[in-house]
């Protein structure tokens, strides 16, 4: 199967593409690649949900918490995705700490 993609102004076929699973905060939380060709294909931005959360219960609960799915070319992913993936530390915690006293 050739199935071509349009991503950051390019065609580009879709084998070879990522889906990076994004926390809620802008982090990061791991990453797929769309394989069109696998005996269970991962070609919508849906197989990459059931990727990641096999039950759907799961992809509901994460999808209210704000998680995203986003596809992008590989050369996107290393330039600006992949560099953020070595972090260890969440740099957006600090900023969202809020006492609760109840
Ligand atoms: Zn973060």
């Amino acid at each position: 199967m050739n199935l071509m993609v349009e991503l950051e102004g390019k065609t580009v076929p879709l084998a070879g593409c990522q889906y990076v699973l994004w926390e809620a905060c802008g982090c990061p939380r791991g990453v797929t690649y769309a394989s069109p060709d696998r005996p269970d294909p991962v070609i919508t931005e849906d197989d990459a949900w059931k990727e990641f959360f096999a039950r759907k219960r799961e992809r509901d609960r994460v999808q209210r918490e704000g998680l995203r799915m986003e596809l992008m070319t590989h050369e996107r992913y290393s330039r600006e995705v992949y560099p953020l993936m070595l972090k260890r530390a969440c740099p957006h915690e600090e900023t969202e700490a809020v006492l609760v006293d109840d």
